[in-house]
């Protein structure tokens, strides 16, 4: 008899802990996995190119209903759980049903923060996360010229990239002195300010929102600083927050998200959390690649072999056509660390790397990524680099071609 398995959430890690658990142990669980959203799970990755017109909807579809039925995993999106029972080993769901479950996987990611300032309810104040949010970005930028984007992380410049792409009038509002401060350095930023400048955005820094002002949709932004900004729409991409009240409130220890050992185990027996819901080791990740290590860990452990999540290297790749950027680990340099650090404005190329311990802890690229991958693994492995160190920031072909 297969044991049943519940999954709460259909999205990036929900589709990936069922593809790695197909390769190693179909047949041993009966899946059915709970969706809020309306649809088959899709690449949510993709979405800043869907809004900017580079990639179809239908692209971002990560499995087609028939490989769900042929692993005989059972979908109910379109109902989102609503309260989980552990002692009965209970799911309730928002229509009503329940669900029995031996093993039960949050998986429910995160959602936007709302600015909790005058006028964040005004219509025409959106969010950026799901498709849905697309369709509303996407339609009111067809019939409205001005777009205010508040928050100046990847996915503020992604949505007024694509906004502006869209032909709309954009400005970009942000809190920090630059932009993508948590994954560049101050050149890397200043760099990236005149590229997103030169696609026609304007960037204010060092700026703080006071409210959304408007009677029947937002009309202005207003600043702290007094200034307004007129507008038709604004995005609000300044953060996100786990979605672990569910969890919460069937007692599991939540803290920011859900918080889970190294075997990805909440502090509930058979009770799991892998993706942006979780919390582990004081970390909640808000990127893909850490989803898939912890999915893959998780199948690993469900198919009976005893391995451990360690954490994840953060990685970013900045999705603007044109426009290469790329961090990686620690970027900015603890103390006792080393920079090394090439520049070639005439190119529009900057590298750093972050070196510690004769090892490579951390890398910014702008202008040419193509190395990218190389110094990601070398970060990723711990390899020593001191034998070829004075080679390192020129790059891989380079490093290989003396070694031969
Ligand atoms: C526009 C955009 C661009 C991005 N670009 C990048 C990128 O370039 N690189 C990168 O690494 N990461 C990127 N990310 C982040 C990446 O998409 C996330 O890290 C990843 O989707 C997290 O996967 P997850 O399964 O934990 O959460 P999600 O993919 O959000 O899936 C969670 C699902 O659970 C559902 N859910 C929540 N509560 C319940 C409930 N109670 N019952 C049922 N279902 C529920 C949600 O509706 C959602 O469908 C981007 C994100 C966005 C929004």
């Amino acid at each position: 008899m297969s044991e049943p398995l519940v999954v709460i959430g259909n999205g990036m890690a929900a589709a990936r802990l069922c593809e790695e658990l197909a390769q190693r142990a179909l047949g041993r669980y009966a899946i059915a996995v709970i969706g809020a959203e309306p649809h088959l799970a899709y690449n949510r990755v993709l979405l800043s190119s869907v809004l900017a017109g580079d990639v179809p909807i239908a692209d971002t579809l990560l499995k087609p209903a028939n490989w769900w039925r042929d692993r005989g995993v059972t979908l109910r999106y379109g109902a989102a759980a609503t309260a989980v029972d552990i002692g009965s080993h209970k799911v309730r769901l928002a229509d009503g049903k329940e669900l029995g479950f031996a093993k039960l996987v949050f998986a429910t990611g995160s959602r936007p923060i709302r600015l909790p300032i005058a006028g964040a309810d005004l219509p025409g104040v959106l969010t950026f996360r799901e498709l849905s949010d697309v369709a509303l970005i996407a339609k009111a930028a067809a019939c409205h010229s001005r777009a205010v984007v508040i928050g100046g992380g990847l996915l503020g410049i992604e949505a007024a990239y694509g906004l502006a792409k869209a032909g709309a009038k954009v400005t970009l509002v942000h809190l920090m002195d630059r932009l993508m401060e948590r994954q560049l350095d101050a050149r890397a930023a200043l760099m990236l300010k005149a590229a997103v400048e030169a696609k026609g955005i304007e960037v204010l820094l060092d700026v703080a929102t006071a409210r959304f002002v408007g009677e029947d949709r937002v009309e202005a932004v207003e600043l702290k600083d007094g200034r307004r900004i007129a507008t038709d729409m604004a995005v609000v991409a300044v953060g996100i927050k786990p979605n672990a009240e569910i969890g919460a409130a069937a007692g599991l220890a939540v803290n920011r998200g859900i918080v889970i050992d190294d075997g990805l185990l909440t502090n509930a027996t058979d009770v799991f959390a892998i993706g942006e819901c979780a919390e582990h080791r004081g970390v909640c990740y808000g990127l893909v690649e850490p989803v898939n290590d912890q999915a893959r860990v998780l199948a690993e452990r469900l198919s009976g072999r005893q391995t451990h999540y360690r954490g994840s290297v953060n990685a970013t790749n900045l999705k603007v056509s044109g426009v290469h950027v790329f961090s990686a680990g620690d970027f900015i340099g603890a103390a006792g660390t080393e920079s090394i650090v090439f520049a070639d404005p005439g190119l529009g190329t900057y590298r750093k790397l972050v070196v510690a311990d004769g090892r490579l802890a951390g890398a910014v690229l702008y202008g040419d990524t193509s190395d990218a991958p190389w110094y990601l693994d070398l970060i990723r492995g711990g390899t020593a680099v001191e034998a070829f160190r004075e080679d390192l920031i020129f790059g891989r072909a380079l490093v290989e071609r003396l070694a031969a």
